[in-house]
């Protein structure tokens, strides 16, 4: 039985002050919520504030990005070293506004895929296809070479920290939601590729979330589907009550 596992994306949103009102508001309302995981992950700079409001509390922090490398001359970047040296847990990779705004390739993604495990750090890798993608028939190929690409490499042992979030880029941020029938259907195919490249048990236990639009009145059904293990929110994630309402429904 996998654990469900519902991971707030906040993207470039909050002032310091309202990320704290935020985890603070949040920290009662799933309080009592068992048998799911929980995360947030907020800009860098409010990250080790972050991991320190999270507390002993039930909610992971996790960065939405990393560098591929450890140390040097990279200005501006963050290695996942500093992620986990302040506390992290985990991090985005590959998220659709990474791959599109910042020319992110499948490769780039690979390597930082493993350096972020070699860190110790679990990872949320994004795939998804874009409108025309779909359109033209092309998603299941599309979510392929993104799984392909993303995963090259990768053991058993590493697979077990890895979570796959299925977005389609159509759904992001547009109000637009994949039903839950056609979510199903590319969840049960990532399962399928997993079983074939990774092994059965990898396929078994690896947890894969939906993201695109998920807001409290649609998580119930899109997590009830039987591939469909959890979420990755984005809007619905800065507003405390609409995020622990995601949650319940997880529950
Ligand atoms: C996301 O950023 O990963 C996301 C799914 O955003 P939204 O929930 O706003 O569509």
């Amino acid at each position: 039985m996998r654990k469900p596992f519902i991971a707030g994306n906040w993207k470039m949103h909050t002032s310091e002050a309202e990320a704290e009102k935020l985890i603070g508001e949040l920290k009662p309302l799933v309080k009592q919520l068992q048998n799911v995981d929980i995360a947030v992950c907020p800009p860098y700079v409010y990250l080790h504030k972050s991991v320190y409001l999270t507390g002993e509390s039930n909610i992971f922090v996790g960065a939405q990005n990393c560098y591929m490398e450890s140390k040097g001359a990279f200005t501006g970047e963050i290695a996942p070293e500093m992620l986990k040296d302040i506390g992290c847990k985990f991090v985005i990779l590959g998220h659709s506004e990474r791959r599109h705004i910042f020319g992110e390739t499948d490769e780039m993604i690979n390597l930082k895929v493993k350096k972020t495990l070699a860190a110790d750090l679990d990872v949320i890798l994004c795939v998804g296809e874009l409108l025309e993608e779909r359109e033209a028939g092309h998603t299941e190929s599309v979510v392929e070479s993104q799984l392909t690409g993303g995963l090259k490499d990768l053991t058993g042992t590493d697979m077990a920290r890895i979570t796959i979030a299925y977005e389609p880029v159509w759904a992001i941020g547009t109000g637009k939601t994949a039903t839950p029938d056609q979510a199903q259907e590319v969840h049960a195919f990532i399962r399928k590729w997993l079983a074939a490249h990774k092994g059965a048990a990898v396929a078994e236990a690896c947890r894969i979330q939906y993201g695109g639009s998920v807001k409290p009145e649609n998580a119930g059904e899109l997590l009830g589907q039987s591939d469909i293990d959890g979420a990755l929110v984005g809007g619905a994630s800065l507003k405390a009550d609409s995020f622990a309402a995601i949650v319940q429904a997880a529950v």
